[in-house]
């Protein structure tokens, strides 16, 4: 009898751990996912309105899968993302995921700098569990909104295991993107986000997630940046090439006080011939210049069509000028060398 009680217990206790379900924080920033407006084909609304509880109450089904826990970090349209929140953000995210608190973690955004806070986030969490950022094209009154479907598959990724060791994702339209390559592309369509030198890294369709690749690149558990020695993030700005361009946004940057300068450059990262020696001149005063490009997809080469080795600069492999701002400030926040700067982009 005792031996059979005994058989019982242990498979009561294997089917409670079998069952139990995982804990995925929500943590909310704001943005369309969260906005409103005054009707459902009305196109104007607000960013940031809705809460985070009334989020998590708008996808019951979320709570069937998963213990929810929701967290309001900020509540803002993503184009009003800045350093303060990313510090905050990353902090929390690293307290949950280490302290054993949190499974996973889903992390609500807007669409636009979803890519910036994606790459951040990729660089300085220091944990392999699932972090996946979320967001919608469509506001939460309007016809077809996509933020309750597209949270439904972010909680699925965020407690799958194929997703440990992936990095920060960008889940959204059924589609899972790697940090490192994802781009909004579409300012209005659903289909928005794109990888546009990799592609997609999985799907998740009704909450069924699959992988496809893997991201090559260091990032999370190995990357270089250690977020608890940063206090502030330095200055970087990106200036935008085009024909018959001037050097005078390139010398208000270095009046200010930019530490660094992405500079979007024409095709394989040319600037306009005034603008050139304008950065060459940024160099000499001790800014770091990383040559990108405005084309959106392929690597800035070194020493293509212009003498990086005379100049000083460096290159940002093909990551977007968003992107390149990122690790720069990240670089910047850790080292002055250039040669590791340099070896920065071409290990992250
Ligand atoms: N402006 C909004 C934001 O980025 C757009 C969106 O979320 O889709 O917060």
């Amino acid at each position: 009898m005792r031996f059979i009680c005994k058989v019982v217990f242990f498979m009561l206790l294997g089917s409670m751990v079998a069952f139990a379900k995982p804990t995925i924080y929500i943590l909310a920033t704001g943005g369309t996912i969260a906005g409103s407006g005054s009707g459902v084909l009305d196109s104007s609304y607000t960013s940031g309105t809705v809460t985070v509880d009334k989020l998590i109450a708008a996808v019951p089904e979320i709570n069937k899968i998963a213990t929810i826990k929701g967290e309001q970090i900020s509540n803002i349209g993503s184009q009003e993302m800045n350093n303060e929140v990313w510090l905050k953000l990353a902090k929390r995210v690293n307290e949950l995921l280490n302290s054993g608190k949190a499974d996973g973690i889903v992390i609500t955004h807007g669409t636009d700098t979803m890519e910036e806070t994606a790459y951040f986030l990729d660089l300085v969490v220091k944990s392999d569990k699932p972090v996946v950022m979320v967001g919608a094209m469509r506001n939460s009154g309007s016809l077809s909104a996509d933020g309750p479907l597209n949270l439904f598959n972010a909680v699925n990724v965020a407690m799958s295991k194929d997703s440990v060791g992936k990095g920060v994702v960008v889940t959204m339209n059924d589609e899972i993107h790697a940090a490192r390559e994802v781009t909004k592309t579409n300012t209005t369509g659903v289909d928005t986000f794109k990888s546009p030198n990799a592609g997609k890294i999985g799907t998740v369709f009704y909450g069924n997630v699959k992988y496809y690749m893997t991201p090559a690149r260091k990032h999370t558990t190995k990357s270089a940046f250690d977020i608890e020695k940063i206090k502030e993030l330095p200055r970087v700005d990106i200036i935008f090439s085009h024909s018959n361009d001037n050097p005078d946004f390139i010398n208000l940057a270095v009046a200010n006080g930019a530490k660094g300068i992405v500079n979007a450059g024409m095709g394989n990262g040319n600037p306009f011939p005034s603008a050139l020696e304008a950065l060459g001149e940024a160099v000499k005063k001790g800014v770091v210049v990383v040559r990108d490009s405005r084309v959106g997809s392929g690597e800035t080469t070194m020493n293509g069509e212009v003498d990086d080795t005379k100049y000083g600069f460096l290159t940002s492999d093909n990551l977007n000028v968003q992107k390149a701002r990122v690790l720069l400030m990240l670089a910047l926040a850790t080292t002055n060398d250039k040669a590791k700067i340099q070896e920065f982009f071409l290990t992250h």
